[in-house]
């Protein structure tokens, strides 16, 4: 056991949790997470319709009797997506966690507390974790500048954005953008929060359902190895730095728009990426912390070493210190 309160509130053995990936929070990897003792989550949006979600929850129930949730992230996409549908499916399904992302959550939140669903909200700002408890949120995940995926625009990274987000927010709060091994979990403690959320770390695992190339490239990559795309959009995004990246950098300093911009960074085309290995075919969500990831094992050895080696500096390294 490694307890703390996200643990006790989710009723999982430790307190690491497999967010949101489009594409890749599928059921293979979010039971593996979830049998490893960690909270995983599907990723909504990564089904074409709320009928094959539905579809992926029982599939990922038949892979665990552990809890797992289902993330959903509401934010511009090139394609009108059916969100009302999708919580319709949620609820249906019989998940009881859900993590939102992306705007406040606010109009699903009655709907969800219903349910009887706990709500773990993703934010990048104080403000807007401050905003996520007062509406009645059960946790926050707390998400830095070094994170994959949106940042937001306020560029803050963890070492201050989450001690200022404990000062002032009551609720169990996870720490989430930059984490991938025990130092930073126990950080993560240390700076007030109840847990970390990890993307790019569970990327590069066995039962991750991608290429193995592209697990490679997570491993051979360092902590400069990600492009901030859409930053004139206000939509800025981190992803891994390839040619598609910077392409579409140049496309928006030349003032280009997202119609134009879109064929080239579309997810369908990010998908491929992760079905072939063919790294150069779209653009893909990486996170700083590649720079810490320098192998591929199993969900089950990466959160059981995490844990161990977490507990070692608690008890040995820091106690040392103090004593
Ligand atoms: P998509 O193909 O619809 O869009 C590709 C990218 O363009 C996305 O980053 C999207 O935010 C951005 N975009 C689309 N329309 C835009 C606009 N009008 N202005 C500015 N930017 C715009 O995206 P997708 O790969 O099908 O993903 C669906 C949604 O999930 C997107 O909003 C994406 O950002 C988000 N996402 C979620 C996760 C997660 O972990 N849950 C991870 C990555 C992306």
């Amino acid at each position: 056991m490694l307890k703390t309160r996200f643990t006790e509130m989710f009723g999982v053995q430790y307190p690491i949790v497999q967010g949101g990936m489009q594409w890749v929070g599928r059921a293979e990897l979010t039971a593996a997470v979830a049998n490893a003792g960690a909270l995983g989550f599907l990723t909504g949006l990564t089904q074409p319709t709320p009928e094959d979600l539905v579809k992926e929850v029982k599939r990922c129930r038949d892979m665990t009797d552990k809890p797992f949730g289902v993330n959903l992230t509401i934010l511009p996409t090139l394609v009108p997506r059916p969100y009302g549908e999708y919580i319709d499916a949620i609820i249906q399904s019989g998940v009881k966690i859900v993590e939102t992302a992306g705007n406040n959550p606010k109009p699903f939140l009655p709907k969800f507390k219903e349910a009887g669903i706990k709500v773990i909200h993703k934010c990048t700002s104080v403000r807007h974790g401050v905003t996520a408890e007062r509406i009645g949120v059960d946790a926050i995940s707390m998400d830095g500048f070094e994170c994959a995926g949106h940042p937001g625009e306020d560029d803050v990274p963890n070492l201050v954005l989450l001690p200022a987000a404990a000062n002032v927010i009551n609720i169990p709060m996870i720490a989430s953008g930059g984490f991938a091994d025990a130092r930073g979990l126990v950080a993560a403690l240390a700076l007030g929060c109840d847990g970390v959320n990890m993307g790019t770390r569970f990327m590069a695992t066995k039962e991750a359902p991608i290429h193995q190339k592209v697990k490679e490239a997570i491993v051979g990559a360092d902590e400069r190895s990600t492009a901030l795309i859409f930053r004139t959009m206000r939509n800025t995004s981190r992803v891994f730095n390839n040619s598609v990246a910077k392409k579409a950098i140049e496309m928006e300093h030349e003032g280009k728009t997202i119609a134009e911009i879109g064929p080239i960074v579309s997810g369908q085309k990010g998908k491929v990426v992760y079905e072939t290995g063919d790294l150069e075919h779209g653009i893909w969500s990486a996170g700083t912390c590649m720079g810490l990831i320098q192998d591929i094992p199993t969900c089950k050895e990466l959160v059981d070493r995490m844990v161990r080696e977490a507990k070692d500096i608690i008890a040995k390294r820091l106690a040392a210190m103090a004593a």
